[in-house]
């Protein structure tokens, strides 16, 4: 089993509702709630459309990463999301934010997620279910380091 940290956010219909049915559906597959922060509602991004209710949940589960997508994928998609612009409105959007201590960068995947630093509807919920910094502190760092623009100069070593 591996913890997992999801994203919800829904902006469109009875947001409340469609939050906590997509939790209830993430239980149903194999995905395993063991934490739920609150709702926190934030300004859209971008402006000019409702504003989103977020919320963060810790999860245990054997799929792996691609399969975890698909099941969230089916979620969404069950809780009436359709194809549209990429930041349009919608019912529910579910974000992976961290697999474990994974990182991955596929076409179709980069996790941990590549905004949880710059956005504060993250940022928020997932404040309310972190039992310790950790995996902030780990993305701050992946961050933090390609700012420097050091990578190139830096080798590593296996310890
Ligand atoms: P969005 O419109 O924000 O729901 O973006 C959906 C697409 O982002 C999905 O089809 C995924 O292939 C891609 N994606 C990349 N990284 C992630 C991630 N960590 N969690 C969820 N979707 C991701």
């Amino acid at each position: 089993m591996t913890r997992v940290y999801l994203a919800l956010g829904s902006n469109l219909g009875d947001r409340l509702a469609n939050l906590r049915a997509a939790i209830a559906s993430l239980d149903e597959r194999g995905i395993a709630v063991t934490a739920r922060s609150s709702a926190w509602e934030t300004p859209p991004v971008p402006a000019g459309q409702p504003p989103f209710l977020n919320a963060a949940v810790a999860a245990e589960t054997a799929l792996d990463p691609p399969s975890l997508l698909r099941e969230l994928k089916a979620i969404e998609h069950a809780l009436g999301r359709r194809p549209g612009p990429h930041w349009g409105s919608r019912p529910i959007d579910l974000d992976i934010l961290f697999y474990g201590d994974v990182r991955i960068e596929t076409p179709e995947l980069t996790i941990p997620h590549p905004r949880i630093a710059e956005r504060a509807f993250v940022l928020a919920p997932l404040s309310d279910i972190t039992s310790g910094p950790l995996p902030v502190i780990a993305l701050a760092a992946i961050d933090l380091l390609e700012r420097t623009g050091l990578q190139g100069a830096v080798r590593r070593f296996a310890l």
